[in-house]
């Protein structure tokens, strides 16, 4: 591709594949840019799906990102209801059979809900505006719920349910919740949250199966528990939606493997970003996947950028929150690359209250991340100190004077 493409094709209308036509926009390009989404809805913001949607505070119009006016508007033509079924080197070719050409294509098809092997209709799980609705319906009618995966999205679903008066049971095979992102010191708190949110939590259990309760959800225990609910979510996490891409050879093992710039390895005028796109962490040099919300627009406007031959944007730290039982936890950086954890504010990690707790991820002597439970102010303070990987005695400094304040 010489200069600027004459036609950016973006496959997936979610917030990256979304940010990325606005950031195309907004660095002056003028040429064509056509928008491929699955869902029939216009782009739409997903955080708030397990939160004030299901909670029944917000209705479906609040969480639209963009109007498909507004994306008339900015010159986009969107191709909704439509999946991309195979991508050869310049085309789509879509589930209508129809192809679309183009010297710049952007793969954000995100990640599609994992399930459970025999997992039945009446259990349901949450990605989209769909499914979070239906589950909202199905709250509005149930005393019990069995929640499978006591993940983010897992907490935030219990929390929702708690909130309506639903007695909520919470299966973790992890010892902890969230440990693959909190690990297991912050993780036994985000556990803390959720019992003291009202929350039956039973960590390290081993689901064997679902058994046949009529209209009822019921799971049997590797340890010969059984549990039994009126409904069921599970919350195991996300495959990336990469199915379609099986012909093209790219190794497909953890999403779509890119460069720091967003290209995809091995396909040339291909780029990929938010949750589908593995990239190559510029700092640290390994690849990783981010499912976080502002990871997506981070990576969409690298993508721009880059598509359109223009500087790069300042690097960014990853960030992600999560609202569950009244408090807002925040990680930033990567705590999995942290050898420890050490409190930094409140008093969460020695038994006292939650709300206010800080603490610091080290590697050897250096920040990688800070997570932050009801800690909001305390916890944007350290964003620069992990982008400089802050040594120890800084940081201890910096939580001493934060918290003479
Ligand atoms: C319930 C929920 C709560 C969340 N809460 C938080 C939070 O509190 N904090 C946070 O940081 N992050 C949160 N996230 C994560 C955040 O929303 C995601 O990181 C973000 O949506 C990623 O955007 P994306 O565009 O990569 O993927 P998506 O938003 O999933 O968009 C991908 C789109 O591509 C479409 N698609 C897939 N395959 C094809 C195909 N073959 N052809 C055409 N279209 C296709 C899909 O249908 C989908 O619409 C949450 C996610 C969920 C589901």
């Amino acid at each position: 591709m010489a200069g600027q493409p004459e036609h950016v094709l973006v496959v997936g209308a979610g917030l990256a594949g979304l940010r990325t036509t606005e950031q195309l926009r907004s660095a002056g390009y003028q040429g064509r840019i056509s928008l491929v989404g699955a869902e029939i809805h216009a782009p739409y913001d997903r955080p708030p799906l397990s939160k004030q949607v299901l909670t029944g505070d917000w209705e479906p119009e609040r969480i639209v990102l963009r109007s498909l006016e507004a994306l008339d508007e900015l010159g986009v033509r969107t191709y909704l209801g439509l999946r991309a079924v195979a991508l050869r080197p310049g085309e789509i070719e879509l589930s209508d059979g129809a192809s679309l050409h183009s010297d710049a294509i952007v793969l954000a098809t995100g990640v599609v809900a994992r399930t459970l092997p025999g997992q039945p209709a009446a259990a349901c799980t949450l990605r989209t505006l769909d499914d979070a609705l239906a589950l909202r319906t199905t709250l509005e009618k149930i005393g019990s719920l069995l929640v499978i995966g006591g993940g983010f999205i897992g907490a935030e679903v219990a929390s929702a349910a708690v909130a309506r008066g639903v007695a909520v049971t919470v299966l973790e095979a992890m010892d902890v919740p969230s440990g693959r992102a909190l690990g297991p010191v912050l993780g036994a708190l985000a556990a803390r949250l959720m019992t003291e949110g009202g929350v039956d939590l039973h960590t390290g259990v081993r689901l064997t199966g679902f058994l046949d309760a009529g209209e009822r959800v019921a799971v049997a225990l590797e340890d010969g528990r059984t549990f039994e609910a009126d409904a069921c979510v599970v919350g195991i996490g996300g495959t990336p939606h990469v199915d379609w891409l099986a012909d093209t050879g790219i190794d497909l093992g953890n999403g779509i493997p890119c460069d720091a710039s967003g290209r995809v390895h091995g396909l040339d005028g291909v780029w990929a970003v938010g949750d589908v796109a593995c990239w190559e962490d510029a700092v640290y040099g390994d690849r990783h996947r981010h499912e976080h919300w502002t990871s997506a627009g981070d990576q969409a406007t690298v993508v721009a950028r880059d598509i359109l031959g223009a500087d790069p944007p300042q690097p960014t730290v990853p960030y992600f929150w999560s609202d569950q039982f009244g408090l807002k936890i925040q990680l930033i950086g990567r705590s999995d690359l942290a050898d420890d954890v050490t409190a930094l504010h409140g008093e969460g990690m020695t038994g006292g209250p939650l709300r206010g707790t800080v603490a610091g991820f080290f590697a050897g002597d250096r920040l990688m991340a800070v997570a932050g439970f009801g800690a909001a102010r305390f916890v944007a303070r350290y964003r620069p100190l992990v982008a400089a990987g802050a040594e120890r005695a800084t940081v201890l400094e910096t939580a001493a004077a934060l918290s003479n304040r």
